[in-house]
Parts: structure tokens; sequence; C-alpha cells
């Protein structure tokens, strides 16, 4: 069931086309991240959801109800704002019992709700301390709380964890998405950073200067981008300039980026001599490794270098190779010590035509896309 439906929203601000043409449809107990760069427009599209701004053109319904003239406090969102936005001079009860006060409802409602939101966020027992004496993320509990108190159609989250530390913002991200799931609310999550979106998301919506590129499930979004700028925003990939020459037959094509030659998909670039190929580190394998590939007598986009950097990152190293005048970068699995290559070192990789994803040179279009949307 669609919770939240929004059609042909335009918002400018003087010249400036805030957001674009946005058209979504957000269903009931879902968990749904904006995720695109600064300035992109997040912000924007989640206060005016809230009321906070008046679109120039397009609908709003919450549920079934169209509130584009319904103001903000009548709109019954719970909203959690990047700097906490707790009031200093009230105690963490009294944050949480504030809204419910202006929504007249009695001692004792108060009471059981402020209590049961205060649970949720395990913030028992820290009714009457003033918010100088919480920790960030113990604000940022009773900003949650205090949101979640008035029990609202829809949470809207605006960067929620960005002040607090890494550990923290992992532990929180976790707690609000559990605390999401147990009350079955439907969540917007505004937020710029993809692993964060990957992680909490039951679908992303990817912005770029004020317009949708993408929805989709994180797997979806990270796998099977529509465009270069989705595929490069979400995680890491490695991009490079193709010639795109013959083709070979079976769905394939020959393509060269300066010395190196590779066999791609061919469905999507008819009649293009060039595109942009790109493929994710963690896709690439090393030949070593590869005895079942070879078995098969595929050679194709096998290429060899040095190895140039090595970053560890725990339980793999991220890899930078030097190939043939071409940087690429790659994962690999090093559950020993000795599994993390030297600098210098010679490696020889593969990569299969599978994970080859090609995008139109100038617009950036994935070619040959067959994803839904
Ligand atoms: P960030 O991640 O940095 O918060 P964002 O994606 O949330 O960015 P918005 O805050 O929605 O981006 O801003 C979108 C564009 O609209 C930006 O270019 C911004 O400068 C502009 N903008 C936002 N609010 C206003 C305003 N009140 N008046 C004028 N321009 C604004």
């Amino acid at each position: 069931m669609t919770s939240i439906r929004i059609v042909g929203l335009q918002k400018k601000f003087g010249d400036l086309a805030a957001l674009s043409d946005v058209n979504l449809d957000i269903r009931e107990g879902e968990f749904f991240t904006l995720l695109g760069p600064s300035g992109c427009g997040k912000t924007t599209l989640l206060r005016t959801i809230a009321g906070f701004y008046r679109q120039d053109h397009g609908d709003i319904y919450l549920g079934n109800e169209l509130v584009n003239n319904v103001p903000a406090y009548k709109r019954n969102t719970g909203m959690v704002f990047q700097n906490y936005a707790v009031f200093p001079h009230m105690t963490v009860y009294e944050n949480v019992a504030y809204g419910l006060k202006v929504r007249k409802f009695s001692k004792k409602e108060i009471d059981d709700k402020v209590k049961a939101a205060l649970k949720n966020v395990h913030l028992t027992g820290y009714e009457d301390r003033t918010p100088d004496k919480l920790s960030g993320g113990q604000q940022q509990r009773v900003g949650l709380a205090r949101a979640m108190a008035i029990e609202p159609r829809v949470l809207l989250f605006d960067e929620p964890l960005s002040n607090l530390d890494a550990k923290l913002r992992v532990e929180m991200r976790e707690e609000i998405r559990d605390v999401q799931k147990k009350l079955g609310i439907t969540a917007i999550y505004v937020t710029h950073d993809q692993e964060e979106a990957l992680v909490i998301s039951d679908r992303i919506a990817v912005v770029n200067l004020g317009r949708i590129q993408q929805v989709g499930a994180p797997w979806e979004i990270y796998k099977n981008p529509v465009n270069l700028f989705v595929a490069t925003l979400v995680g890491k990939i490695n991009t490079m300039e193709i010639e795109l020459k013959e083709n070979l037959g079976k769905g394939l094509r020959r393509a060269v980026a300066g010395q190196l030659s590779f066999t791609v998909p061919s469905h999507g670039t008819e009649g293009k001599s060039e595109a942009i190929l790109a493929f994710r580190p963690e896709d690439i394998q090393e030949v070593s490794q590869r005895k079942a590939g070879q078995e098969k007598g595929e050679n194709e986009n096998q290429l060899s270098g040095l190895v140039d950097s090595v970053s560890f990152l725990g339980s793999t190293a991220s890899i930078t190779a030097r190939i043939q005048g071409t940087s690429i970068i790659l994962d690999r699995h090093c559950p020993k010590e000795d599994e993390i290559p030297l600098t210098g070192s010679s490696i020889h990789i593969f990569v299969p035509n599978d994970a080859c994803l090609l995008f139109d040179k100038q617009t950036g279009v994935r070619l040959g896309y067959g994803g839904k949307q």
C-alpha cells in the first residue's frame, strides 16, 4: 500500500531549480532513503513533504489525503534533525512530552507515550536529565523519541547521524532501523553517506541536481545502476573511456582503452564507436585464483601489471594496480598476512564480461540497461 505519493513536484529558489519533476511512491512501513551529494535537493524534498516549504508545482499525498494546502503542523509528520534540535532548557521527559502537550493529550496519555518512546530508544531512567548532561548519541535518541511519541504517519530524518562519531553512527543507524521496523512507521531518511543508505534502506532514491536518477533496493542501485552518476556515487568503481571495435558474436564486442584490450557486452552499443567502461573492484578476479575460468579457455580480459599501492581494510585489501598505464583498483580477501600483496609485485587480473557495465560517453546513460525501475 502506498503511504506517500509525490507527483510532478517542482520547487525553485529564485532561478535555481532545487526540485524538478520529482515522482515517488513510498510504501507503507518502508524505510526509504534520499541519497545524493550536497546541494542536490534532498533536504528541500524532505521539508516540502513536511510542509515547511511550499512546492511551485505538483502534488503530495500522505495516505489518500492530498496535503498541498495542509499546514506543516497538521500533516502529522515527525522530524529528526541533524543538530538534534532538542530544547536545552527542558528535561528529557519534557522534550518528549512537548508535541503531545501541544496536541492536548491527557496527562496519563502523555505519561504512557513518553515512557514508551523513551523505552524504545533505551533512555528509560534519563527522564529528569537536561540535554547538556547527555552525549550526542543520547541527545539524538531524545530527538528520535520526541518525533516518535506523537505517533506520526511518517518519520522524516534529515542526516540525523552526521554529528556523531563513526562508531556511534553505526550503532545508531541500526537502532533507528530497529525502532522503525518495530513500530511499522514509514520513514524517509536523507543522507549523503552511501554506505549508510545501503545498510539502512528498504529502497533508495538517488538524487542529483534536483532530479531523481534511480529508485531501487540497495542491491539494485549498486549492481544495476541506470547511469554513470549512480554507478560512481554508490561504492567504488573503475571507469575508463573505451573505443568500441568489431563485434565478436555471442553478444560480445572488442573494446580498446589505451593499451588495454577488452571484450565487453555488445547489447546497447549498436552504432556507437566509444563508451565508458566500468567494473567494480570486487568483481575483478586474480588469475591465479581463477582455475575454473582458465579451464573453460577464457583468456579475454586478462591483464597484467604491478601493484602500485595497498590499503589494508581488515578483511580485505584494496589494491591499486598499474596496468599498462591505467590504474585499476581491486579487492583481495586477505585472511592471512602473507596474502596482503607487496607494493611493486606483479599482479594478473581477469575482468569477467558480465562485470563490465557500459555507459554512453556523452550522456552517462547505461547502455543495454535491463533492470527494473
Ligand atoms: P546537503 O546535503 O548539503 O544538506 P541537500 O541535498 O539537502 O544538501 P538542499 O538543502 O535541498 O540540498 O538544497 C538544494 C539547492 O537549493 C542548493 O543549491 C541550495 O543552495 C538551494 N537552497 C536550499 N534552500 C534554500 C533557500 N531557503 N533559499 C535559497 N536556496 C536554497
